[in-house]
């Protein structure tokens, strides 16, 4: 591609408001363009490196043998409504109406769609496991858009959805589309982890985020070099120390049966739950706000709330209220399901529990009076803390380290929160109608494009690792007014684009200066100069990598830049 036929268009300034380097240098090396708050265009090298990423994901979602297919973003509300979650997504979820006031939103995920696809496509165990995936524009108000690409209203995601008639099929399933996603962020060249994740009150079980280490992530994680233990912070509270006080064991196990009088159908096991952590609930029972401490996993679609510490009556607090007590919002949003006699208001960590008032970043979703004196007994808690750097890794094998991860892919075992929901069920081999289970996996696409960014760059501007580079070879004629230097470089840009390399020239009449810095700031991995030796045939070649530059015979080139 000639430089002159496409637009990159290059900035010497900083812009003032990009505050990360990705951000920065997509918008200064004329990668990408703001079009609203968290929306941008993608611009041809952008789009090239997209492309890329894709082609990754695409291959590595074959090996995983799922299939690729397209949903609509454009979907009506009803069945938002059959999940509930047009009522739990808050404001995120980007709503609209037709010219019938009939009311749609445009697609944050698309268990909702997917789900009603193959509820009413198969019926069969025989047609199950079924893996399926798409590559698609998503849609998130998020409350804020930042950081370019990495947190966008509109962006794009590859979503895979799987369907199963057993649990171990959902694992073998969920192990491959793990390995597919740690193959996909290798191949991307990035630094990163997968990470023990927070199901929340979706009533999953399993869950790994893959985190990109850099300090411009708004996750922290947990990890220790010398054992394969790493978790998001949300996950990993230290109650490993507690866990191995079989005294204090035996006295939560009769707190819980205490308990269990309080609420009907709690089934409490201590023993067998996965993950350490203290969460809480708010139920609604008998018209009256509950707080509930619980410890470890729990399914709310089973309405089995695992390892019922404590309960309590709590109240509603307006936002208002809330701003009052603790003067901002706190806390992490739960999503509200209304499950059975039990209504689970929302969820947070034990975290937000601040002077009174728990909850999360929604209006409404906070609770007054929640005293942890009166309503549970912090003395049990007290030598309960947050896992710190220096403590020694849950699985003994390490010492904890902390570091900030961009969450650029999510894996998550669904089990049978939507098919039930939505009516979506399979005939097993008695002949009988069981729910479907599922998984779901996504990665940012674009956001791991911006990821890539902010790994792969250096003063002078981006680096990209050869695979995802937008060309992998930029020719520069010094002066295109020569008329050996420009011959040369045509001549140049023909053969490798015959040989099937990627070039892109520079034949804009532009000073050396502005060509050479535009290079550095686009970042392709090989640049040829054709400059005074043009005419013996002498071109100069320079890793953008290390700098390295030697001479070559045009005769050689090839070799020279394999
Ligand atoms: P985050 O915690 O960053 O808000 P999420 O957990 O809400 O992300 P998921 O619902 O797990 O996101 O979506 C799957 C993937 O989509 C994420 O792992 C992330 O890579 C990407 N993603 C989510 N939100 C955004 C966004 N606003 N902009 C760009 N990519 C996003
Ligand atoms: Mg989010
Ligand atoms: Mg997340
Ligand atoms: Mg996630």
């Amino acid at each position: 591609m000639k430089q002159s036929m496409t637009l990159i268009p290059t900035l010497r300034e900083v812009p003032a408001d990009a505050d990360t380097k990705s951000h920065q240098l997509l918008l200064r090396a004329g990668f990408i363009r703001q079009n609203s708050s968290g929306v941008y265009s993608y611009l041809p090298l952008a789009k090239k490196v997209l492309h890329k990423i894709e082609t990754i994901i695409r291959e590595e979602m074959d090996n995983a043998s799922a299939v690729e297919l397209f949903m609509p973003a454009l979907q009506q509300a009803e069945l938002w409504q059959e999940s509930g979650r047009w009522y739990s997504y808050g404001p995120e979820l980007m709503r609209l109406k037709d010219r019938n006031e009939r009311d749609f939103a445009l697609g944050a995920t698309h268990e909702e769609v997917i789900t009603s696809i193959i509820r009413d496509e198969v019926k069969s165990y025989k047609r199950l496991p079924l893996a399926l995936y798409q590559i698609q524009t998503k849609f998130r108000d998020e409350k804020r858009p930042r950081f370019g690409l990495l947190r966008g209203r509109e962006f794009i995601m590859k979503d895979a959805y799987s369907f199963h008639s057993d649990f171990d099929s959902l694992d073998e399933v969920y192990q491959k589309m793990y390995n597919a996603y740690s193959a996909v962020f290798r191949r991307c060249g990035l630094n990163f982890r997968a990470v023990i994740a927070d199901s929340g009150a979706m009533g999953g079980k399993d869950t790994h985020e893959f985190m990109v280490l850099s300090d411009i992530g708004e996750d922290t994680i947990a990890y220790s070099d010398t054992s394969d233990y790493a978790a998001n912070i949300e996950m990993a509270p230290v109650t490993a120390e507690y866990t191995r006080k079989n005294e204090e064991q035996k006295e939560l196990e009769k707190v819980l049966t205490e308990n269990q009088k309080t609420i009907e159908e709690v089934s409490s096991y201590l023993n067998t739950a996965p993950e350490n952590c203290i969460k809480s609930l708010v139920f609604k029972a008998d018209d009256q706000y509950v707080l509930a401490l619980v410890r470890g996993d729990f399914e709310i679609n089973d309405i089995k709330l695992k390892n019922l510490l404590e309960t309590s009556v709590v109240e509603l607090a307006s936002p208002a209220e809330t701003k009052k007590i603790i003067g901002s919002e706190i806390g992490s949003i739960g999503p509200v399901h209304v499950e059975g006699d039990l209504e689970i208001v929302a969820d947070y960590s034990i975290q937000s529990i601040v002077n009174g008032v728990c909850g999360a970043n929604e209006d409404n979703y906070h609770f007054i009076n929640v005293n942890p004196e009166r309503d549970f007994t912090v003395s049990r808690y007290a030598d309960l803390r947050f896992i710190e750097e220096g403590d020694a890794s849950p699985d003994g094998n390490g010492v904890i380290k902390f570091a900030k991860g961009i969450e650029v892919g999510h894996v998550f075992k669904l089990g049978t929160r939507y098919s039930e929901a939505m009516n979506a069920a399979f005939l097993d081999e008695n002949g009988r109608s069981q729910a479907m289970i599922m998984g779901c996996y996504g990665i940012g696409v674009s956001r791991t494009l911006a990821a890539v960014a902010e790994q792969f760059n250096d003063e002078n501007g981006l680096v990209w690792p050869a695979n995802l580079a937008p060309y992998q070879v930029h020719i520069i004629p010094v002066n295109m007014k020569d008329e050996a230097q420009k011959g040369l470089a045509e001549e140049l840009y023909q053969e490798l684009k015959a040989s099937g390399i990627e070039v892109l020239m520079d034949d804009r009449q532009e000073r050396p200066g502005v060509k050479f810095a535009d290079s550095d700031l686009i970042g392709i991995p090989v640049r040829i100069t054709v400059g005074k030796k043009a005419a013996e045939g002498i071109v100069e070649i320079k890793d953008r990598k290390n700098g390295e530059v030697i001479e070559s015979d045009k005769a050689q080139i090839k070799e020279v830049i394999s």
